[in-house]
């Protein structure tokens, strides 16, 4: 536990010295139930009766603080709270009380995370920091072309750094053009240096994975760069890559193994064909490159990949960015297109990639939906059309944890699965976003619940969003679809703009590119319902906004709201044109 003052410290004491802690009354029938039962059962327990002792109400008002519940009996079983007398006698009546009772056994650790990513980082370094014994197991499996990497999961190797960081210097491409129309003199020709780039960002990788060790070990968390998988609920074996095994048990299990990418079910997909988990340390410049699939990973790589001078294609089986709003997905479509990336759509590759010369020269076939063939020749081929839970080679199955039939895990909302004492965070839970903060947040509330007696959970409503292509796109709340599903048409109201930057104006990039857009529900005071921005810097305008969604903003909260000028993000501010309305909404100056 962490160091607490006063009563806290007192009531914790209880909690965490006795395997049964039941604070009491004497005068309340409620808790000579709970007494008798546990009497019954045979087990011993700690009582404090609140009505005897001169700080009994001080302390139901602690107890209160702690655990939400001001009533008693309040019932703690091994340092963990369990509830009321309805709370005890349900856990009785269904086995999960004496379940908790016999996890007083002599476990090796308190907690055992499996995945050190973005989720099991978190919530491996919140319970060691709440006095816990904690062990984390991450391993990463090399991909079929050999590329493997060091702790910190997909965000950090794979994903989110090395993906902005790549944005970032298609950015820097992009902006040396617009300098030359503010003076500076800028050589023609400019050329981008892979290698350069990938020893960059791949160093800077490296000091991020020796940090996440320096930090686990700094806070007594066991690192075990091991592949771990189930024997039985309270038992792993992990097995490193010398082939060595080990087998460690804990009384709680957080699952945060993560996702891979998928690879169409296509000869030759393996041999000839990439996914992200390659590209960014890959160690030749991929040169013209197809990208297979419409969603964020495929649009991120292939915007960059255009930015740093490549020739790119993507195929798009259906629409772009299925489940976002498709007003804003097309407008990054538009853009890319408009800078110069081919769109192959509506297509799928079919064939066999055929080795042509070399090992990077690919002949790719596909079929457009119309039946027409498609065929081309491609440097390098990088399949995006999905990733995968790596659930199913772990051992959930022996000890019965509920998979759905992708493979997620099925949880609840405080992320506990079907199985007591295992948890599972981060992208591997059905119906949550595959996002690097919802993942944190997912396991560092999670280890406060198990550990503090927190009862805070994950509030996987309202998370904000953006979408790294060329052109940027933010998102908060409902599509514009979606919104019209739930609430119905006339009872959402759309206020819209374009926009243009006043830095591209003097570069002289297109006018009224950029567009903003807001939804409202009419019948609550027409609350913000969706924030969806395409332009130069939609990250860092849309998490802001997230804030005030999450306060239940109005859009005359938004109104009231005066800008900062000269930006992009200021158009939230002074938008006055409905969508419904169909009046114009270019602008044309400050
Ligand atoms: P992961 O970070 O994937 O960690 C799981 C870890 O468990 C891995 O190290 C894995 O090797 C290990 N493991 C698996 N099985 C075992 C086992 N049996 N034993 C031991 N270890 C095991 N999110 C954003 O918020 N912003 C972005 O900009 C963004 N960009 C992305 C770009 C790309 C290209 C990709 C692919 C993803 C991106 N994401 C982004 C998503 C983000 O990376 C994930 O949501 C996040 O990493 C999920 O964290 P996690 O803890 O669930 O899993
Ligand atoms: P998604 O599952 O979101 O999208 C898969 C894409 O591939 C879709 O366009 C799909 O098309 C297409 N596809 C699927 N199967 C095939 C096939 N056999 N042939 C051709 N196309 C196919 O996957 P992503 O890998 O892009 O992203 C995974 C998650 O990672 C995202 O949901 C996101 O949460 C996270 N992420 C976050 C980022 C960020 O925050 N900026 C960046 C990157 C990833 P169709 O629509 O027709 O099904």
């Amino acid at each position: 536990m962490p160091p607490v003052g006063g009563l806290k410290a007192e009531v914790m004491d209880h909690v965490e010295k006795n395997q049964v802690m039941i604070f009491s009354k004497t005068t309340c029938p409620f808790c000579t139930k709970v007494k008798e039962l546990f009497n019954s059962m045979g087990q011993e327990c700690k009582v404090l009766e609140l009505d005897k002792i001169a700080n009994g109400p001080d302390i139901q008002n602690t107890l209160l603080e702690v655990t939400g519940q001001k009533t008693v009996p309040n019932v703690f079983i091994n340092g963990k709270h369990l509830g009321g007398c309805d709370d005890t006698l349900k856990a009785h009546k269904n086995g999960s009380l004496q379940a908790m009772l016999q996890d007083a056994t002599n476990y090796d650790y308190d907690l055992i995370v499996i995945g050190g990513g973005s989720g099991g980082l978190a919530a491996s370094k919140e319970a060691a920091s709440l006095g816990k014994s904690v062990a984390v197991f991450d391993f990463v499996k090399p991909t079929p072309i050999g590329t493997t990497w060091g702790l910190g999961g997909t965000c950090v190797n794979v994903g989110c750094i090395p993906k902005k960081l790549m944005h970032q210097a298609a950015i820097l491409g992009h902006s040396l053009a617009d300098a030359r129309h503010f003076g500076w003199i800028v050589p023609e020709n400019i050329q981008h240096n892979w290698e350069t780039m990938r020893n960059a960002i791949q160093d800077y990788i490296g000091s991020l994975n020796w940090g996440y060790r320096v930090q686990l070990r700094d806070k007594k968390v066991d690192y075990q760069n091991a592949f771990a998988e189930f024997v039985d609920k309270h038992t792993i074996k992990a097995v490193n890559k010398k082939g060595k095994e080990v087998t460690k048990t804990a009384r709680d299990f957080i699952v945060a193994v993560g996702e891979r990418p998928r690879y169409p079910d296509i000869p030759g997909a393996q041999e000839y064909g990439i996914t992200s988990d390659d590209l960014f340390s890959l160690s030749y410049c991929p040169g013209k490159t197809l990208l297979v699939g419409a969603s964020y990973v495929s649009l991120e790589c292939g915007g960059f990949l255009h930015g740093i001078g490549l020739d790119v294609t993507i195929m798009v089986r259906s629409i772009l960015l299925r489940g976002f709003d498709q007003q804003m997905a097309d407008k990054i479509g538009d853009y890319m297109e408009a800078n110069g990336i081919n769109f192959v759509r509506p297509c799928v590759p079919t064939k066999r990639y055929l080795l042509t010369t070399g090992s990077q020269n690919t002949k790719v076939y596909g079929k457009y939906s119309d039946g027409t063939e498609y065929s081309d020749t491609f440097n390098t081929v990088i399949f995006a059309i999905g990733r995968d839970p790596v659930t199913s080679n772990i051992g959930l199955d022996k000890v019965g944890v509920n998979l759905n039939k992708n493979g997620k895990v099925i949880a609840n909302e405080a992320e506990a699965t079907n199985v007591s004492n295992i948890y599972a965070i981060g992208d591997i839970l059905e119906g949550k976003l595959e996002l690097t903060p919802v993942a944190i947040q997912a396991g560092k509330l999670l280890a406060r619940r198990l550990y503090n007696n927190s009862k805070v959970l994950t509030d996987y409503v309202n998370v904000a969003t953006t979408v790294f292509t060329p052109l940027e796109y933010g998102a908060i709340g409902y599509s514009e679809e979606a919104a019209i599903e739930k609430f119905g048409e006339d009872n959402i109201e759309v206020y819209h703009t374009n926009f243009w930057p006043l830095e591209w104006t003097v570069a002289k990039r297109a006018e009224n590119i950029c567009y903003a857009k807001i939804i409202c529900h009419i019948p609550d005071k027409e609350r913000v319902v969706g924030f969806h921005v395409c332009g130069p810097d939609a990250g860092e305008i849309t998490q802001g906004y997230a804030l005030g969604m999450r306060l239940g903003a109005t859009k005359k909260d938004f109104d009231d709201t005066i800008g900062i000028h000269p930006t992009c993000s200021e158009q939230f501010t002074t938008m006055n044109v409905t969508k419904r309305s169909g009046k114009t909404i270019n602008q044309s100056g400050c």
